[in-house]
C-alpha cells in the first residue's frame, strides 16, 4: 500500500478578484509531500508562494482543485472540521514571528492549546522552552526578546500540538546566520522524525538543507 501523503495538491487553482478583473495566484498546481520530506518553495515576488502556503494550511479555499492533508479532503469538510484539522496537524512559522505581544514566551508557546486542549500541554510547553534555550526568557514578553529568541519562541509554539506538517514562510529571513541555522536544524529534525515541511525561502543556504525545491512562476509549478 502507498504511504499517505502528508499534503497533496490536486490541480489547485486560486483566483482573486482584482480591480481590473480576475488574477490567478495559483494555476493547476499539483504536488505531494511525503512524511519525512523537507521541501523548499521558491519563486519571484507575486508568483503565488503565500497563496500556496495558506492553501496548504487550511486557511484559504481554492477556486478549484483538491487539497488532501494526511488523507483528509481539507476543503471538502465543514469549517469546524477544517479548524480542528488545522489545529491538530499544521504548525506555522512566519518571517515576522507573529507572537502575541502581551503574552510571555511561555504563554505564547502554550497558545495553540486553546484550539486543541490537552492535559499535557503545559508540560510540553515547558519542554519546548528548554529545548529551544528559552528557560531564562520564559517570563519575558516579545518586546524583551532578540529576533533569534522571537523565532525560537514561534518555532516552539508551532510544535506544541505535535503537528504533522510545518509551513514556514521565510523563517530565517530576519535572523542572523547562527539563529537561522538553529531554525533550519529544527526543521530538518522535524522531518527526520517523520514530519513534512514546506518552506518558502529566498535563501540559497536554506534550500541546500531541503530534499527538493518546488519552483513557482506566475502561479504555475515548473517541472523539476
Ligand atoms: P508571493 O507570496 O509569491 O509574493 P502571493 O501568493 O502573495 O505571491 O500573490 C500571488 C498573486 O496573487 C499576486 O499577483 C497578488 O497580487 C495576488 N493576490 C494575492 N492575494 C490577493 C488578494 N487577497 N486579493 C487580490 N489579489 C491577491
Amino acid at each position: 500500500m502507498m504511504a499517505t501523503m502528508m499534503i497533496e495538491f490536486q490541480n489547485v487553482t486560486r483566483e482573486f478578484q482584482g480591480p481590473t478583473g480576475k488574477v490567478a495566484a495559483l494555476t493547476d498546481v499539483s504536488f505531494a509531500v511525503e512524511p519525512g520530506e523537507f521541501v523548499a518553495v521558491v519563486g519571484p515576488s507575486g508568483c503565488g508562494k503565500s497563496t500556496l502556503l495558506l492553501t496548504a494550511g487550511a486557511l484559504l479555499t481554492p477556486s478549484s482543485g483538491t487539497v488532501m492533508l494526511d488523507g483528509s479532503d481539507v476543503y471538502g469538510r465543514s469549517g469546524a472540521v477544517r479548524r480542528h484539522l488545522r489545529a491538530k496537524k499544521v504548525g506555522f512559522v512566519f518571517q515576522q514571528f507573529h507572537l502575541l505581544p502581551y503574552l510571555t514566551v511561555y504563554e505564547n508557546i502554550l497558545a495553540p492549546s486553546v484550539a486543541l486542549p490537552s492535559p499535557d500541554a503545559p508540560k510540553r510547553a515547558t519542554e519546548l522552552v528548554e529545548r529551544f534555550g528559552l528557560a531564562d526568557r520564559a517570563q519575558h514578553v516579545p518586546a524583551q526578546l532578540s529576533t533569534g529568541e522571537k523565532q525560537r519562541t514561534a518555532l516552539a509554539r508551532a510544535l506544541l500540538n505535535r503537528p504533522l506538517l510545518l509551513l514556514a514562510d521565510e523563517p530565517t529571513g530576519n535572523l542572523d546566520p547562527e539563529n537561522g541555522q538553529t531554525v533550519l536544524q529544527a526543521l530538518v529534525e522535524f522531518a527526520q522524525a517523520g514530519g513534512a515541511v514546506l518552506m518558502v525561502t529566498h535563501e540559497q543556504g536554506a534550500t541546500e538543507m531541503t530534499h527538493r525545491t518546488l519552483r513557482l512562476v506566475n502561479g504555475r509549478l515548473q517541472d523539476p
